[in-house]
Formats: C-alpha cells, sequence, structure tokens
C-alpha cells in the first residue's frame, strides 16, 4: 500500500491512497490540476482514480470536486447529509447526481482490493468521518477536522501501520493570535480542530511497533508552523504513557503547497 498527501492544511486538502491496482483520493480540497501534477509525479493520471472520498462538506476539502467528478468521471462517496450539502453548492458547477454515492459511519466500502472504513468524527459539518483504507494485512487512516477524539476514534485508528492525523494549531498561538474570538472558540471546540498536544496525546493511544509512517496534517497557516507541531507531537509521546520515545518513528509534516514523500507500507 502506498499514500501520499498531495496537499494538507487549512487551504486545501487532497491524500492519495493506493494499492498496487487500486487507487483513491481521500478529499479533493485543491484544484483539479495540482491534484493531476500531484498524481504525475507519482506516475500516475487522474485516469487512474476510481472512486474520491470525501470527508465533509467545506471547501478545503471540496474545492476540486466539480472537476473531478464532471470532466473526469471520479464517482465520489460520502455521507448521505454531506452529498445534500454538496449539492445545494453553486460553486461546485453542475455535477452530475450519479457520481454520487453514499456511504455511512461504521460500513465498509470495498473498491478494488482497498477495503474503505468510514468512521464518524466531531466537527463542525453535516456528517463529517474520517477513513481508514485497507488492503489486506496492511491499514493507513486520513484523521483530520476533528474538535476532540474519544475510545472510538481510538479503537478505530488502532493497528494502522500510517496516519495522516491532524495537528492543527498551537493552543497558545491561536490564544494570543489575531483570529476573533468567535473563531478561537469554534476552533478550540469539541467541533473545530485537533491542536498539537491532543494529536500527541491521541497517538500515544494508537502508537504499537508496526506503526512506520506518522504524518501531521491541516495545520493552520495563522496558528501553527511545522517545527512546532512536529517538536510538539514528539515530546507528547515522549513524555506519554507509552514505551515509545518521539524518535521511535518517522514523523513528517504534511505541507499545504507542496505533495509529500511517497509513503510505502
Ligand atoms: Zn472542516
Ligand atoms: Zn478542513
Amino acid at each position: 500500500m502506498q499514500m501520499m498527501s498531495i496537499a494538507s492544511g487549512s487551504s486545501g486538502n487532497c491524500i492519495y491512497i493506493g494499492s498496487e491496482e487500486t487507487h483513491i483520493l481521500i478529499d479533493a480540497g485543491i484544484a483539479a490540476k495540482r491534484i493531476e501534477s500531484g498524481l504525475n509525479d507519482i506516475g500516475l493520471k487522474l485516469e487512474d482514480i476510481h472512486a474520491l472520498f470525501v470527508t465533509h462538506e467545506h471547501s478545503d476539502h471540496i474545492a476540486g470536486l466539480g472537476v473531478l467528478s464532471r470532466r473526469h468521471g471520479i464517482p465520489v462517496y460520502t455521507a448521505r447529509e454531506t452529498i445534500t450539502e454538496l449539492k445545494k453548492m453553486k460553486t461546485l458547477g453542475a455535477v452530475p447526481p450519479e457520481v454520487y454515492h453514499d456511504v455511512q459511519a461504521d460500513e465498509e466500502v470495498q473498491v478494488g482490493d482497498l477495503t474503505v472504513h468510514p468512521f464518524a468524527i466531531s466537527h463542525d459539518a453535516a456528517r463529517p468521518l474520517a477513513y481508514r483504507v485497507s488492503c489486506g494485512e496492511k491499514s493507513v487512516g486520513v484523521v483530520t477536522d476533528l474538535g476532540y477524539y474519544s475510545d472510538y476514534i481510538v479503537e478505530n485508528m488502532k493497528g494502522m501501520q500510517a496516519v495522516l492525523l491532524e495537528s492543527n494549531h498551537d493552543i497558545n498561538m491561536l490564544q494570543t493570535g489575531p483570529y476573533p474570538y468567535y473563531l478561537k472558540r469554534r476552533i478550540m471546540g469539541d467541533h473545530g480542530h485537533l491542536s498539537n498536544e491532543s494529536a500527541g496525546r491521541l497517538l500515544c493511544e494508537v502508537l504499537h511497533d508496526q506503526m512506520k509512517y506518522i504524518m501531521l496534517g491541516h495545520l493552520s497557516k495563522e496558528n501553527n508552523y511545522d517545527e512546532l507541531a512536529y517538536e510538539t507531537v514528539r515530546l507528547e509521546i515522549t513524555m506519554g504513557d507509552t514505551p515509545y520515545q518521539g524518535s521511535d518513528f518517522p514523523i513528517a509534516v504534511a505541507r499545504r503547497d507542496t505533495p509529500s514523500a511517497l509513503l510505502t507500507i
């Protein structure tokens, strides 16, 4: 299995996951041209993509959806409630209704040799989902845009060999930063975004010897920066109640403007 972040951050998200024969995207929150160019870097084209799974209807997750579905005929999988929201959006252009396929939390979908397992997250959207994607014994996850994590989230993330996890903001930068009060409350709230500290603590609950790669993603442009997210998460792992040190796992920060390395597990 392989995974690559094509873009990750408050300005747009698109993650590639694939096996030898099946290729999918999680979210399409950047222009189709940028998605295509990211795929070209690993020898793929948009025509090779079998399905697009959408986490939720915020624009940083769907901006390229119109072109991908209309021009390239890529089927779109997401929650029924999210489809209802997407159909109301004029910015997407005319999307043929038959491209949409609804999925439900805790119900697996098979796409080629990939098994996609959606699970519910808490965020200010109609029916936000995170995804675990498995191929045989291997599995990876994309878990972003969640206000907090519960035992349910932890259970759904156990045993993954690679994960792209939200590490959205530094709490101090957010609190002292320029955002208006209501926005600070929204981001820190139960339906907002995961802080660096929370990401580190969540990782402590799901780390295991077979975890090969951790990618921190969906970083806020204003309230975080790469080194801070990286160091905070590493420290949480080292200080956490686990046998591990932060240095035991390769941790990368997914960039907003350039694709990550292609991870192979
Ligand atoms: Zn969102
Ligand atoms: Zn987002």
